[in-house]
């Protein structure tokens, strides 16, 4: 069976195709820039050179038909006809109450994704397009939805509600949601598989610290408690995001500076985190690169470390304890500096890195931590459309 999964944003459109046999990758690729001047289709079958090209792509039906057309080139196609693609999975950012696991795209299904376009407006809506622009190109195709969300949906109360007034929480559901779900579940999985052990009898901190960033304990194999909120702007000091921040700074700064509630939210969404501390860059790449010699490099590298030390120490006091730390995404996966950063200043939890393991490079899931190390710290690259490719073919099968 072959599997599309499509990552629909508002201006682009992202996929793979997989072939869930061997679970492969036969191609994937983004169409970039839908409805501007000119769309840029990037195509990287697994076995060919990587075609691009300019193209006028107006809306998202046009722009999924053009990846069936590179699909099933006859130059650079993977398929030699839609007829191949078995079903499509979509990678849907807020599931609200309603989505405790993924399910198949039903008139309800999208009335309710709909319903939810409220709690994610920069998000939903333009998933939503994805759905219906494979609809319109692929109507026979079964299609699944897999939440950002999703995972998260088993932490108690005490970890998901805000102390503010509960009429907030029944009129309005604001309440903590969690994001980055499928990749928190996909690594702690393969950490455990990886390990040998029953995911459910290990108390586990998956971080995945991207461009965006959040920390999960996993108690009993299910989201305890996450660092992200009801929005992603929660928890971490990220790349362009502040993270936690005393809330009264909100009114404060928007009486001092006189902004609108679209401009307060912009800063800190868009214009704070490492981009701000460091006056320099939101890529954690730059900001190690220039930390020798830039203070102000050091200081938000030192500030985000710090951000990733407290979420650790305070999820394993929430757990009442600490077996396995796996580190992924962009920064997790790559900063053999920020790993080593984090972990120093956690031996009195008992762990103690590797030196030597943390600098090797590999795509594989790894242990870094030394032998006598209380706790097993890991890198375990993520793989969200692999799990989001998984799920329906699970469910569609
Ligand atoms: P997204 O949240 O957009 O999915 P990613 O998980 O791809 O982000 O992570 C992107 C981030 O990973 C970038 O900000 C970049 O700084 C960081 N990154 C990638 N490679 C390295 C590296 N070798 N060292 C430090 N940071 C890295």
């Amino acid at each position: 069976m072959k599997v599309l999964v499509i990552n629909a944003g508002s201006s682009s459109i992202k996929y793979q195709l997989f072939d869930m046999i061997h679970e492969s990758v036969l191609a994937s690729g983004r169409v970039e820039r839908i409805g501007m001047d000119s769309s840029i289709v990037t195509h990287e079958p697994a076995d060919k050179e990587e075609v691009v090209e300019v193209k006028e792509i107006l809306d998202h039906v046009a722009g999924v038909k053009r990846v069936i057309e590179m699909l099933t080139h006859e130059e650079y196609g993977v398929v030699k006809s839609m007829s191949e693609i078995d079903a499509v999975g979509h990678r849907i950012v807020h599931g609200g109450e309603t989505f405790k696991n993924s399910v198949i795209v039903t008139d309800e299904v999208k009335s309710e994704i709909k319903r939810l376009f409220e709690l994610a407006p920069l998000h939903n809506p333009a998933h939503m397009m994805g759905i219906l622009a494979v609809e319109a190109n692929l109507p026979n195709v079964p299609q699944a939805v897999v939440f950002d969300t999703a995972f998260h949906q088993t932490m108690p109360k005490s970890s998901y509600l805000y102390a503010i007034p509960k009429t907030l929480y029944k009129k309005h559901k604001v309440r903590r949601y969690g994001f980055h779900g499928t990749s928190h579940a996909y690594v702690s999985d393969v950490a455990a598989k990886t390990l040998g052990k029953d995911l459910a009898a290990l108390k586990m901190i998956t971080c995945h610290i991207g461009n965006g960033g959040s920390l999960t304990a996993i108690l009993n194999g299910e989201s305890f408690d996450t660092s992200m909120g009801m929005t992603p702007l929660e928890g971490l000091m990220m790349g362009t995001r502040s993270g936690d921040l005393d809330p009264a700074i909100v009114p404060f700064v928007m009486n001092k500076e006189e902004l609108t509630l679209n401009e307060v939210n912009s800063m800190l969404n868009k214009h704070s985190g490492l981009l701000a501390v460091s006056g320099l860059s939101s890529d954690m790449r730059e900001i190690t690169d220039a930390m020798a010699d830039n203070e102000d490099a050091k200081l938000a590298f030192d500030m985000y470390v710090y951000r990733v030390k407290k979420y650790i120490g305070s999820y394993a006091a929430a757990m009442n304890g600490l077996d396995v730390v796996v580190f992924t995404a962009g920064v997790g996966e790559n900063s053999v500096v920020l790993r080593q950063s984090v972990c120093e200043g956690l031996t009195f939890l008992g762990i103690e890195i590797d030196e030597e393991l943390n600098k090797i490079r590999s795509k594989e899931p790894r242990v870094i931590s030394s032998a006598n190390s209380k706790v097993t710290v890991m890198v375990v690259p993520t793989n969200e459309e692999l799990l989001i490719a998984r799920d329906t073919y699970n469910l569609v099968k």
